[in-house]
């Protein structure tokens, strides 16, 4: 079965990039925009020859970057805001791999991020449903969460693993619609966007059991449209063959 995992983001790069020569990958934040006017950063890691270019960038610069979703397991570093002492956490952040990235307009050129709205920010996955989503009704509406499990093409840093598997956030009907016809090993074709929401967490440092919230993000695939492959509930019915000649 085909897969699909592809991203295209067009954006202002927020933060100075960060070139790591033993790894040869660069990595940057990228505020995009999307049509509703949302803006969202993302975070992108370029390799091999992108990395390179990426290394140029400067903060200001309207690039964009082409690659694949994938979900890095990183360590993060706090520290507790009572006894200031060092905390580290093992977590997952979902980010841009980016095999290509070029600049579009140096700093101080006189472009707008809204002309690029449907571009910025544009998400192409397809993969299947590690479980049956989750629907919680909000106060903003009915919210439905799931996995859906990735196979990349590429390696990364020599990792073995080539499977990513990112959050997907449906709203309102369409969470209904996934809730619906979504279940493990579901095959879902997705066009969206990647999200990222700030978040506070509560925490309880390990040292000096003082209680605190920490500032973090938690970054999610929004569906514009989702199409119900194969192993659905009952979004794919058998389609009725055609008689030869008719
Ligand atoms: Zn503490």
């Amino acid at each position: 079965m085909a897969k699909e995992n592809y991203v295209q983001i067009i954006g202002v790069v927020e933060s100075e990039p960060k070139y790591n020569e033993a790894r040869g990958r660069t990595a940057y934040e990228v505020k995009t925009i999307r049509s509703g006017k949302r803006r969202d950063n993302l975070y992108v890691q370029a390799y091999g020859p992108a990395a390179v270019v990426a290394n140029d960038f400067k903060v200001g610069d309207l690039v964009m970057a082409t690659g694949v979703v994938v979900v890095n397991d990183v360590k993060k570093t706090e520290y507790c805001p009572d006894c200031e002492k060092k905390i580290i956490r093992e977590t997952s952040v979902t980010e841009v791999a980016a095999v290509s990235n070029l600049r579009l307009y140096e700093v101080g050129t006189d472009f707008n991020l809204e002309d690029f709205a449907d571009a910025s920010n544009v998400v192409k996955i397809m993969g299947t449903v590690l479980f049956k989503p989750r629907l919680v009704v909000t106060s903003k509406g009915k919210i439905a969460k799931y996995i859906v499990s990735l196979n990349r093409r590429f390696m990364i840093d020599g990792q073995v693993r080539r499977q990513d598997d990112p959050t997907i956030v449906s709203c309102g009907n369409q969470a209904e619609e996934a809730y619906d016809n979504l279940r493990t090993d579901s095959l879902v074709y997705i066009n969206g966007a990647m999200q990222t929401r700030n978040i506070k967490i509560d925490r309880v440092c390990p040292y000096c059991k003082c209680k605190y919230k920490e500032d973090s993000y938690v970054r999610e695939i929004i569906p514009y449209n989702i199409e119900f492959l194969a192993n659905c509930e009952k979004g794919v019915k058998e389609r009725p063959r055609k008689d030869i000649g008719a």
